[in-house]
């Protein structure tokens, strides 16, 4: 049983064959998967996806690389959007410096605001976080006060002071295809100091295919592999990780009673 928490399923990639990746998600375990909006327009569509797929929930939010694009009432569409059935996330949201699309400034002001929305509607907001890691710590920590926050760090790949800080702030750490990257020594070698009540798996479907399917385009389906990497790493069956990590991102989601 494995629920991916990250899917962008209202992508181009996945326009003519939808029902075909939701259908091999479910063949390979993949009981539940989050669709994550990156526009107004995005999170429109993972609303509707929602609405179609039973077992597909929705995020709405604006990317920082798009938050550029955001015209006016962008925003007001959101906070609305956020209340509509099945949306159990803010995001995706976070700070990107190695694209740099968006001035920074304004991609500070939109992760605020989307942490905002989400702690007013008890839901998760969704960090992405790339070459920005001490700024995203920054803005998490004087979001959090003295509190606590109810969020992911999304197809994480930081280093060992982003990852303490965000545990240490309530977040919880999902890990996507780059896990199982060879290359990812250190990475996988830092796993094995999370709390298991924190873990959760996602793909970021279409990118980042993990091992053996890289270069493909990624789908839910191949959470698996994340998952059984890191089932490797822990010492853990691959029975046990889909157990703990789908566990975490129910209660996360406020899903535990929906899904029974
Ligand atoms: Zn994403």
């Amino acid at each position: 049983m494995l629920f991916d928490t990250h899917a962008h399923l209202d992508e181009d990639a996945f326009s003519q064959d939808t029902d075909e990746v939701l259908a091999r998600a479910v063949a390979s375990g993949v009981t539940t998967m989050l669709a994550v909006a990156t526009t107004v327009e995005s999170s429109r569509a993972t609303i509707a996806l929602a609405a179609r797929f039973p077992n597909v929930f929705a995020s709405v939010g604006i990317h920082p690389n798009y938050a550029v694009q955001a015209k006016p009432g962008d925003w007001e569409a959101i906070e609305e959007l956020a209340s509509s059935p099945k949306v159990i996330a803010i995001g995706e949201t976070g700070l990107d410096r190695y694209w740099d699309h968006t001035p920074f400034d304004v991609q500070l002001d939109y992760f605020r605001r989307q942490i905002e929305l989400a702690g007013r509607r008890d839901v998760p907001f969704i960090v992405h976080c790339r070459e920005s890691e001490p700024d995203v710590v920054a803005v998490l920590r004087e979001m959090a006060g003295a509190g606590q926050l109810k969020g992911i760090m999304h197809s994480f790949c930081g280093g060992r002071a982003t990852l303490d800080a965000a545990l240490e702030l309530g977040l919880h750490i999902s890990f996507a295809g780059m896990l199982t990257f060879k290359k990812n020594v250190e990475l996988r070698e830092l796993t094995k100091t999370i709390p298991l009540n924190r873990l959760l798996i996602e793909t970021d479907s279409p990118y980042l295919a993990p091992q053996p399917n890289r270069g493909k385009r990624n789908e839910p389906a191949f959470v698996r592999h994340t998952a059984e990497c890191l089932a490797e790493v822990l010492g853990q069956t691959l029975d046990e990780i889909g157990t703990i990590t789908t566990a975490n991102a129910r209660r996360l989601f406020g899903l535990s009673d929906v899904l029974g």
